[in-house]
């Protein structure tokens, strides 16, 4: 494909104007770097009324928090943030590219128009699939929560309940108790016959840590008082919870890591849906960055911004360093 001569060129396209990518930009944008951010949508936390735990923004809107992010850049006049998505990323030949520097990448976006950087930031984080269960959906980020940093202080001491499988509720109750010792374990696999001994030791075990278990499927969760739920289970019975807290499956929201090559990070039962990145942030293709939630471990705001923040320093480090070298050769 031929593309056209007057494809713009930016030291860094970050690819996510979340909480990793604007905090990334903000870094590059003080230090004078070309950036383009592009951003598809809407954040993870983005059906959460507040988003807790960031330090001197505890409880603000997630929507209000990316707002300010985005209007600190303005002064910056080397960053600019579109609203568009990313469709597509590769890298470039190395007769297109410096030959100081690596070659860079090419990155095609959703109105047909193609950039250039000489490095890529993955910051496009993850998509939550909560268990399909009637009702969990319209609750999420309201009484159904996935972190209890996140939410577990504003349903402190209440009724709490937690689904999921029991491989890893004792674990999850665990961290739970801190925040309410009145638990009940929804566990939705109280196993095939292989695992059925296993799991009731589990189950002996989360009883012994004072946690009600129960092993009926859930039917459906409703929304009832100041923010709680009710969870309906097989066989009639109903819990009213303060909060429910379910562990999702989280999907990366765009392939673009596995069309750049960037291994995943393996875990003990396979790959999983985060990227491999070394301590400086950089995964497995040189010069291919990211930051965020892709990383896997701890996903939260906080544990975000400063992922991106570590990448932009790392980046303009080695923009720095290769424009030097370049003068020097
Ligand atoms: C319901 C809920 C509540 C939460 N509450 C809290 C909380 O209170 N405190 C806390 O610290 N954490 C909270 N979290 C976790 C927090 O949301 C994440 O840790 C954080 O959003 C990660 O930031 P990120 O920048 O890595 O990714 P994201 O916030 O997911 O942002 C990624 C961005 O990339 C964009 N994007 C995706 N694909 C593309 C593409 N191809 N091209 C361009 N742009 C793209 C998306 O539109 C999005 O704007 C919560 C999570 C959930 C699900």
């Amino acid at each position: 494909m031929t593309q056209p001569s007057s494809e713009a060129t930016f030291d860094v396209v970050i690819v996510g104007g979340a909480f990793a990518g604007l905090s990334a930009a903000l870094i590059l944008g003080r230090a004078r770097r070309r950036v383009l951010v592009c951003d598809g949508g809407p954040a993870r936390n983005a059906p959460a009324h507040a988003s807790h735990g960031f330090f001197a923004n505890d409880g603000t809107a997630p929507r209000e928090l990316l707002q300010r992010a985005r209007e600190e850049l303005r002064p910056y006049d080397s960053v600019e943030v579109r609203s568009i998505l990313v469709e597509s990323a590769s890298a470039l030949d190395a007769s297109e590219g410096s030959a100081a520097a690596g070659a860079g990448f090419r990155l095609g976006l959703a109105d047909g128009e193609t950039v250039r950087a000489r490095f890529v930031l993955l910051a496009y984080g993850l998509t939550d699939a909560p268990p399909e269960i009637p009702g969990l959906a319209d609750l999420w980020g309201r009484a159904v929560h996935q972190c209890p940093y996140c939410h577990g202080w504003e349903v402190r001491d209440r009724p709490l309940g937690l689904l999921g499988s029991w491989r890893t509720m004792r674990q999850r109750a665990s961290l739970l108790r801190g925040w309410s010792t009145d638990l009940t374990a929804f566990i939705q696999d109280a196993g095939p016959e292989s695992t059925a001994d296993a799991a009731a030791v589990e189950i002996d075990r989360l009883a012994r840590l004072g946690v009600t278990v129960r092993t009926e499927p859930v039917e459906r969760v409703e929304g009832v008082g100041q923010g709680g739920l009710r969870v309906f289970l097989e066989g009639g019975d109903a819990i009213d919870l303060g909060g429910l807290f379910v562990a999702p499956n989280v999907t990366p929201r765009s392939d673009l890591a596995t069309s750049l090559g960037c291994f995943p990070v393996e875990g003990p039962e396979g790959l999983l849906p985060f990227v491999r990145v070394n301590d400086a942030g950089e995964t497995t293709i040189p010069g291919v960055f990211a930051a965020g939630d892709l990383l896997g471990g701890t996903q939260t705001v906080v544990m975000a911004v400063g992922s991106g923040a570590r990448a932009a320093y790392v980046i303009n480090h080695r923009l720095a360093h290769e424009a030097a070298e370049a003068l020097l050769a």
